[in-house]
């Protein structure tokens, strides 16, 4: 008897079965993120797992796991030739810099303050 999880006895998904298979997980993981006692803080910002699945906050997750387009990060891992911020001169050019201390996005930073 052929074993059916071998590759080549698999059939491939039509587009429909896929976009059913991507529903389903995503669903499932919706119902874990809404249940889990963790990461409370990311999901009072990310209620909606397929709207982050989708990338729509491309940037927001940079800011959550601390990586991606911060010099500093950049720099560690040689993708950039400094660890400085461009808009103000900062040392560090990191999520928390961007965040917190950063003039550049000082009327961002009052507009959610208020
Ligand atoms: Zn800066």
């Amino acid at each position: 008897m052929a074993n059916i999880d071998e590759p080549s006895q698999r059939r491939r998904l039509t587009a429909k079965e896929r976009g059913e298979e991507r529903q389903q997980s995503i669903n499932e993981w919706q119902a874990l993120w809404d249940t889990t006692p963790k990461g409370r803080w990311t999901h009072m910002l990310i209620r909606d797992v397929e709207t982050l699945f989708n990338r729509k906050h491309f940037y927001l997750t940079q800011f959550l796991n601390v990586h991606g387009c911060f010099r500093e990060y950049l720099y560690k891992y040689g993708h950039d030739d400094a660890a400085v911020c461009s808009s103000c001169g900062s040392e560090r050019d990191n999520a928390k810099h961007v965040f917190s201390h950063c003039p550049r996005y000082n009327t961002y930073r009052i507009n959610l303050e208020t």
